[in-house]
């Protein structure tokens, strides 16, 4: 029997999510920054601002930003290594690698990016070949999360590190209640309005809830060959920021 995974809070065929995930943010695409910064009222930036904070990228140095997207995390990352340093912005989907091509070329950084059509589940890079890689918001989509952690952990260089920033578990039980509310009853609608496309945003939510909770994703690094994992609650644990060191 096939095997089945989860897509939102649907059961489906594990060989079907790839192309459920790619339809989403295919329709989102071009209205994916715009609702990044409606849904969370900003608080987006900080988050990945904290996390490129965590880095430990200097001048000269090489970042891996996997299932990047638009490129903010790109972006900060540009900044850090300079320019005598490199990044490599990957997705899976073509359509959001476009927005960031175009965001990144209009910021006037072209010569030391890079951008990449790959599957995080299969890097297409040697091994030990960044300092940094970086996975923000987009593991939760990836259908065979273990593989893509081992992936990572694979191409970062000794010394390097991963960082993973997504949606977790709120540690405040009273945070909890008003963010279910405002996930499920409000974002969705903001969706249409604003994207036009209710469904996706309602697989968002779903998928947030579906995604290991702090503890268990600190275990799958540790799993995936991790030397030691550390672990940043942001926002009361609307989101978590899992480092992962390879020595
Ligand atoms: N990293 C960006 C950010 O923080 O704004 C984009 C995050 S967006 C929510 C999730 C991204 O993951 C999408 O661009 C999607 O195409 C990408 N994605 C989904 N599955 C993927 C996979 N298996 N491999 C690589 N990228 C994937």
């Amino acid at each position: 029997m096939e095997k089945t995974t989860h897509f939102g809070f649907r059961e489906v065929a594990s060989s079907e999510k790839a192309g459920l995930v790619a339809d989403v943010f295919s329709s989102v695409a071009s209205r994916y920054d715009v609702m990044n910064d409606a849904m969370s009222f900003g608080i987006h930036r900080f988050w990945k601002q904290f996390a490129a904070m965590h880095s430990g990228l200097k001048k000269g140095n090489h970042a891996l930003d996997v299932a990047g997207g638009s490129g903010d995390m790109s972006l900060h990352f540009l900044k850090q290594v300079g320019a005598d340093g490199m990044v490599t912005l990957t997705d899976i989907n073509q359509e959001m690698l476009e927005e960031g091509r175009r965001r990144l070329t209009d910021r006037g950084y072209v010569g030391n990016i890079q951008f990449s059509t790959a599957d995080a589940e299969d890097l297409p890079f040697d091994d030990g070949q960044f300092q940094c890689v970086c996975i923000s918001f987009g593991l939760r989509n990836v259908t065979d999360k273990e593989r893509a952690l081992t992936e990572m952990q694979r191409v970062l260089s000794p010394g390097g590190r991963l960082l993973v920033l997504e949606f977790s578990k709120p540690v405040i039980p009273a945070l909890e209640k008003v963010y279910d509310t405002y996930s499920f009853n409000v974002i969705p609608k903001m969706g249409r309005l604003i994207a036009g496309d209710e469904d996706s945003y309602r697989y968002l939510v779903e998928s947030i809830r579906k995604h290991p909770d702090q503890q268990t994703m600190k275990t799958m690094m540790l799993d995936a060959g991790f030397d030691d994992v550390r672990v940043h609650n942001l926002t009361g644990g609307i989101v978590a920021l899992h480092i992962g060191y390879r020595f």
